[in-house]
């Protein structure tokens, strides 16, 4: 039997390539691409403007496959996890926060992580496989579905973040993919300045990114010397902070917004004292930034704790004094990290799953200090 093509996996220009091989014009494509990322249809035969015949070819050939949630969980400000399931036990998460100005989704784009950083519970759960283009895409246009977009196209979500499971830069023709889908007024029509890339710094795919879908970026800084970046954040051995920071540099000549954002992970006793925010400040001092920063989130066995309040407040307090823009990540609940894929061990483990699956989400809201 001949394998469908999920339509999920193509971007415009892919889709219109895939007609024009059969004889279709581009706009026949662009009408597809609206009925199915602005209205949601799955089914061929509600593309009501599409000719029959079309209808008919495509269903033979094509479908609209979206991951499939298996978990769905609503916290009591709104905030809202899916766990999607990706097929041979493993799953992803996307989680949509809700604010008063915007409705941010983070997205997913590896089942698990190769790099390893010390304090990440995606990384420990080490490499599965990238997501397709349809699956990370798919979490975007399912949030939409979810959420209770209508046939209007209205959207729900206006920013979304790719600060989900996974390195995006690792799994790069998929994450582009799917961030042309996102800006593509055929599809999303978001704004490139809403849409954010995080990285843990692969500088030459920083350079990629930058040529071929300039988004705003977020750089997972997390230290300010060479020496405990290389524990903390692995890839820092071959991509030290002098690379990093003339990549963010470089990326800047193009990037959408006129700053890059640091996140910076606080951990007790480890990349919290005064002396590392007065050498961040000297490390940034020719990359316009804004920092943020992110109260370690505590998994079994990490090894590390969240830095105490008021010593993240003294560290945000330098960084503020020097002129930088920071902002720190308010979390509540102390078990599961929201920014970092905890929930995908549980599928694995069925028992775990739904002995916890009563718990809510942990809702994460950005508080300017
Ligand atoms: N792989 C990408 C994006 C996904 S992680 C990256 O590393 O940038 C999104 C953010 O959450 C990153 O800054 C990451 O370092 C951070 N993070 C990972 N584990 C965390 C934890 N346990 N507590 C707080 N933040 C964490
Ligand atoms: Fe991967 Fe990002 Fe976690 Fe590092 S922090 S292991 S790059 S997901």
């Amino acid at each position: 039997m001949l394998q469908m093509i999920n339509l999920l996996d193509f971007d415009a220009e892919a889709l219109i390539a895939w007609f024009e091989q059969q004889g279709e014009k581009p706009f026949r494509a662009r009408q597809v691409l609206r009925w199915v990322h602005r209205f949601g249809a799955t089914d061929f035969e509600q593309m009501t403007d599409v000719a029959k015949s079309l209808r008919a070819k495509l269903s033979e050939t094509a479908c609209v496959k979206p991951p499939v949630p298996v978990r769905d969980s609503v916290s009591t400000d709104g905030t809202r996890k899916w766990l999607l399931d990706v097929g041979n036990g493993n799953a992803v998460e996307t989680v949509f926060i809700p604010e008063t100005t915007r409705g941010t989704l983070c997205i997913s784009s590896q089942a698990g992580c190769a790099l390893d950083c010390a304090f990440c519970s995606t990384g420990k759960q080490g490499f599965n496989r990238n997501l397709t283009a349809a699956e990370i895409i798919g979490q975007l246009w399912l949030a939409n579905r979810m959420l209770g977009a209508d046939e209007t196209g209205e959207r729900v979500v206006s920013n979304v973040v790719m600060m989900g499971m996974g390195e995006p830069l690792a799994n790069f023709d998929n994450v582009v993919s799917a961030l042309k889908l996102m800006l593509d007024d055929h599809a999303y029509g978001l704004s490139r300045r809403r849409v954010t890339v995080s990285t843990s710094g692969i500088v030459p795919a920083m350079d990629r990114l930058r040529d071929a879908c300039p988004v705003a970026l977020a750089v997972s800084l997390h230290a300010p010397n060479d020496a405990l970046r290389d524990v903390l954040v692995p890839i820092n051995k071959k991509y030290p902070l002098r690379e990093l920071m003339a990549a963010c540099q470089r990326y800047l000549d193009k990037a959408p917004r006129d700053f890059i954002t640091f996140e910076y992970v606080m951990l007790d006793g480890v990349n919290d004292q005064d002396e590392h925010a007065r050498e961040l400040v000297a490390l940034t001092r020719d990359v316009p930034c804004k920092f943020n920063l992110i109260p370690f989130n505590p998994f079994p066995n990490s090894g590390f704790l969240r830095s105490p309040a008021p010593r993240i407040r003294r560290f945000s307090q330098i960084l503020i004094d020097a002129g930088i823009v920071t902002t720190t990540r308010k979390t509540r609940g102390d078990d599961v990290d929201a920014a970092c894929g905890q929930l995908a061990g549980q599928v694995q483990d069925k028992t775990r799953r739904t002995s916890k699956s009563t718990r809510n989400v942990i809702p994460v809201t950005e508080v300017r200090t």
